[in-house]
């Protein structure tokens, strides 16, 4: 039976002259939404008493299971508006589909792809207003899933909150065409084999933080893992994917297998790079073919991707380990490779380029 997330009545509308003021400066979600989404689960009943209500803070106990355990899974999509005025998701069926992967994993339940579809359409339709229409900017939404049972055994909770909360969002890094610094670790790992690298949970990103902040202690602003057995092969950063390109046009990503987050803008840029001309090549790349190439030109640009900043070019890597730096000589400011991938997905987020894929979906239109 599917779940209806109906909203619970008398839910209360920031005033709209309040809302023009946070649209037209909204950080990146430094405001949610009048409304979220939300549903329970227990190991007796299944999935119930889904509804849509006033953002509210939850009631959690000391003793729940996620706040001792990290039995947590998230996701990250976003609502674009189009010049019409219209709303639209981008590929959210992808999202559905990673969040039962996700649970999977962390043995939560399954919320079937389509209560899924329900709940952020229906959070979607009601916040609505809260799309902004600023260049680049967007509704940015979380859905997520926690053990809230009270509980200290470990064992998997018997008792589980879904919900969905967003809020507007401009451009993630404020300047989304800088280049950004990277460091590459070989000290710290983000997954192994036989790990949750593949799963999309808070434990993933609570685990990077201590290279990040090495990072960044070396004028970084990201970090970019390497394989966890032998330090050698590049993987991912801590929440985007990595792109190598080469000098003779090909989009080199690491396979997802196990270990790497399967990310919905790296499947699409691998599905739209032969139409502007490039050859998408899935294989490992490791760490020496990367420095050796970007010293040898054989490697002409390279850069980050994922929904929250779309795509963002690297400038420089440096290796940890041997304080090796390299400056990849960008052919301009952004890369021009880097800037056609971008320029075209967001054409297709923002209903700008034609959607020959059929990515975008109406908000309120199920299929
Ligand atoms: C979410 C995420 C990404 C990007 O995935 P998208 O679906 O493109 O947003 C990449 N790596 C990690 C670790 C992530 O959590």
């Amino acid at each position: 039976m599917s779940l209806p997330f109906s909203l619970v009545p008398g839910t209360r509308h920031t005033l709209p002259e309040q809302l023009v003021d946070i649209l037209a400066n909204p950080g990146f979600v430094t405001y949610f939404s009048d409304h979220m989404a939300a549903a329970t689960w227990t190991a007796e009943s299944g999935w119930q008493d889904s509804r849509i209500e006033n953002y509210h803070v939850l009631d959690l106990t000391p003793g729940s299971a996620v706040l001792h355990y990290g039995q947590e899974i998230f996701e990250g999509l976003k609502v674009y508006r189009h010049a019409d005025g219209s709303t639209w998701f981008f590929r959210p069926e992808m999202n559905g589909r990673r969040l039962i992967r996700s649970a999977e994993r962390l043995d939560l339940p399954v919320l079937p792809e389509e209560d899924f579809l329900t709940s952020v359409h229906a959070l979607a339709t009601i916040d609505e207003a809260w799309v902004p229409s600023g260049n680049e900017m967007s509704y940015y939404m979380r859905p997520f899933m926690f053990a809230d049972q009270e509980f200290l055994g470990v064992h998997s909770a018997s008792r589980v909150t879904y919900a969905v909360i967003g809020g507007p969002a401009a451009p993630y890094i404020a300047d989304g065409m800088t280049p950004v610094d990277i460091w590459v670790t070989t000290r710290y790992s983000r997954s192994g084999d036989g790990g949750t690298g593949a799963a999309k949970c808070g434990g993933n990103y609570a685990s990077s933080l201590a290279a990040q902040r090495e990072g960044e202690e070396h004028g970084c602003s990201q970090v970019l893992f390497t394989d966890a057995a032998s330090h050698e092969w590049m993987e991912e950063l801590g929440g985007m994917n990595f792109f190598a390109v080469t000098s003779d046009g090909k989009l080199v990503t690491p396979p997802t297998s196990g270990t790497i987050l399967d990310g919905i803008t790296r499947d699409s840029i691998l599905t739209l790079a032969p139409s502007l001309g490039f050859t998408p090549e899935v294989r490992p790349i490791s760490l020496s073919e990367l420095f050796a190439g970007i010293v040898e030109g054989d490697i002409a640009e390279a850069f980050a991707c994922g929904t929250a900043a779309v795509v963002t070019p690297i400038g420089r890597l440096v290796h940890a380990a041997t304080g090796q730096l390299e400056t990849i000589p960008l052919s301009s400011p952004l890369g021009d490779v880097t800037r056609a991938i971008r320029t075209r997905l967001v054409d297709i987020q923002w209903g700008r380029a034609d959607d020959q894929y059929g990515w975008m979906h109406k908000v309120g239109e199920r299929p």
